[in-house]
């Protein structure tokens, strides 16, 4: 629906790459993906939702995955 803007879709900062993201928020999408396949390596199959549901309740996770979680929580089509 609406292309590419240039902005980061979560804090609207310039992006600097071929990403939806700024650097900051790439790099936490980086680790939250590497953190998803880490628990399915250590846990068996965990849904997304409950991975979410998890990570945002840990206090160890930065506000940067936070604020990525919630973006995925609202459009769970942007995960893949
Ligand atoms: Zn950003």
């Amino acid at each position: 629906m609406n292309g590419k803007i240039g902005r980061c879709e979560i804090c609207q900062l310039e992006i600097a790459s071929d990403s939806s993201f700024c650097p900051t928020h790439a790099r936490a999408a980086d680790n939250l993906r590497e953190g998803y396949d880490a628990w399915n390596r250590a846990l068996g199959a965990v849904l997304l939702a409950t991975f979410f549901a998890r990570l945002s309740k840990l206090p160890e996770t930065g506000d940067r995955v936070k604020e990525l979680v919630r973006f995925y929580q609202n459009d769970p089509n942007r995960w893949r």
